[in-house]
């Protein structure tokens, strides 16, 4: 039982890595791998049109991500830790997340018809919170670096 909230509590956390991680170091001084999750904004290409080319240097951040889920998991199997193996599982779920959500869902860097139209408004919500920190129209809309996390006016749009 305590496994599982530990599992739950791994996943929430990752969400504030992630804001946290994305506001001070991709926009801070790795910037460097960021920068080309951010080249299409400058122009002005509608975010439907956006095109990736294949990996972008931001996916770099993935592999990162995954160095300290596999260091728990040996860990924990290794030495019989089975709550570090829960938190790594929430860790990796988080990041599976990500990535359907951020680059699937948002950024439709593969194209699935089914995830393009069915959107609820939480998704929805998502995607303008996020769109937002790409095209900000103001300095908060900039702010927005979480993913599942971000400010309720998003519901509105
Ligand atoms: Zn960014
Ligand atoms: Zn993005």
């Amino acid at each position: 039982m305590i496994n599982i909230a530990l599992l739950f509590l791994a996943y929430f956390f990752m969400e504030f890595v992630a804001w946290s991680n994305h506001k001070y170091v991709m926009h801070g001084f790795l910037w460097r791998w960021h920068k080309d999750h951010h080249v299409n904004d400058q122009k002005k290409v509608a975010l439907e049109d956006m095109q990736f080319s294949g990996f972008e240097k931001n996916d770099y951040f993935f592999l990162v991500y995954a160095i300290p889920a596999i260091l728990l998991m040996i860990i924990g199997f290794y030495f019989g830790y089975f709550s570090l193996v829960f938190i790594a599982i929430g860790i990796t779920l988080y990041g599976f997340t990500y990535f359907l959500v951020h680059d699937i869902i948002i950024h439709q860097r593969i194209r699935i018809p089914f995830l393009r139209k069915n959107h609820n408004l939480y998704t929805k919500a998502i995607i303008n919170a996020h769109f937002a920190h790409h095209r900000p129209k103001s300095a908060d809309d900039f702010k927005n670096f979480g993913l599942l996390i971000f400010p309720l006016r998003f519901f509105k749009k």
